[in-house]
């Protein structure tokens, strides 16, 4: 008899399918049944492999990519990792045009994958040929069967959430979600799941998470992109000074605006509490869920889902270093942990 081995092709067959977990003492005293969707646990640690994944699928499909090809993006982040893991499987180049704002750690973890960073000065107009934006366009232009992912203005990156995060959350919930809460940064996400919720069940209510400083909630509400909306703010991944074209805005019934501050503390708070240790943005979600509740938005039937994006690993010089807290204002409230050294 045959004996088989139990084992995946690569790491792309891990992408998707994550796990729903049950939130319990930290929506404790909050109405409703609260449940994360933990893209962690996808293999590149963040639900961008989604993205990469299904964008890369559909450029092969169209016959713009073969082995050898370059795939080039402008992202320091999430995508820039996901991009690099899934270049490495299929074997295409991964170029990624990233701002010299980005720390050495994140320029060497996406060297660590394989992909050729290209790092652009930080304090050029966006016009200027030495931008991140333009040397990408740029490389894109020269290099035949490139393909420039280009994540806020790509619609596949909407359509990728709809073919999988959308249906896994149904599934998941037999169909008895009432409330969706994400983040919204270039929109891919909660447009995707938002459009395939609604299509299931139009009374769905899908609740985006912006940062103050983001035009998003102001450009939901009113159709205005107002300017003043706009200042610097420190969550990376959420909010927009921009309208992304990879958003879709009637799916989304309402938008709340986070602090930075208190976002950082309910990541934290996320992790001692559930033991779910994940990214900055899933503490704004976290945070957008007390403010939710607060407003008595959920009552004791609701069903909320919410979606953490990526892993804390990625923030361990930001909202989990004590230092950079403090440095930011933010340890006032928070009573800290001391470190106890204990002998056995
Ligand atoms: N959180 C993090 C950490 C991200 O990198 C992103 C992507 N910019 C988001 C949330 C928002 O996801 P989306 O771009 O799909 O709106």
């Amino acid at each position: 008899m045959e004996h088989k081995i139990n084992a995946y092709d690569s790491v792309l067959d891990l992408i998707g399918n994550t796990p729903l977990i049950k939130l319990n003492k930290l929506t404790a005293n909050l109405q409703g049944n609260f449940y994360a969707k933990v893209e962690a646990f996808n293999p590149g640690h963040s639900t961008k492999d989604r993205i990469a994944s299904y964008i890369i699928d559909q450029a092969e499909k169209k016959g713009i990519l073969k082995e050898g090809n370059t795939i080039i993006e402008t992202t320091s982040g999430n995508t820039g990792y996901s991009l690099a893991m899934v270049s490495i499987i299929k074997g295409y180049d991964c170029i990624l045009a990233v701002s010299s704002k980005s720390s050495a750690d994140k320029i060497d973890m996406l060297r660590s994958m394989g992909a050729k960073v290209y790092v652009c000065p930080a304090h050029v107009s966006a016009d200027d040929p030495r931008s991140y934006y333009e040397v990408a366009k740029r490389l894109h232009k020269e290099t035949e069967g490139s393909v420039y992912i280009n994540q806020y203005f790509n619609e596949l990156n909407i359509d990728a959430h709809y073919a999988s995060t959308g249906p896994e959350i149904w599934d998941q919930t037999n169909g008895r979600i009432t409330h969706l809460v994400a983040c919204s940064g270039t929109g891919g996400t909660i447009s995707g799941i938002g459009r395939y919720l609604k299509e299931k069940n139009s009374d769905v209510r899908v609740i985006g998470v912006d940062a103050f400083g983001s035009v998003l909630k102001k450009y939901h509400e009113t159709g205005e992109f107002d300017n003043k909306e706009i200042y610097p703010y420190r969550i990376e991944g959420l909010g927009k000074n921009l309208i992304p074209t990879s958003t879709d805005f009637s799916v989304i019934d309402e938008f709340i605006k986070v602090t930075d501050e208190e976002s950082a503390h309910s990541a934290r708070e996320l992790a001692r509490t559930e033991g779910i240790f994940a990214g900055y943005t899933s503490g704004a979600a976290m945070q957008a869920i007390k403010q939710l509740d607060a407003l008595g938005k959920f009552d004791k039937d609701s069903n909320i889902v919410v979606v953490f994006p990526d892993h804390g690993s990625r923030y361990m010089s930001k909202v989990y270093s004590d230092k950079w807290m403090e440095d930011q204002g933010f340890m006032g409230a928070e009573v800290e942990q001391e470190t106890h050294s204990v002998q056995f």
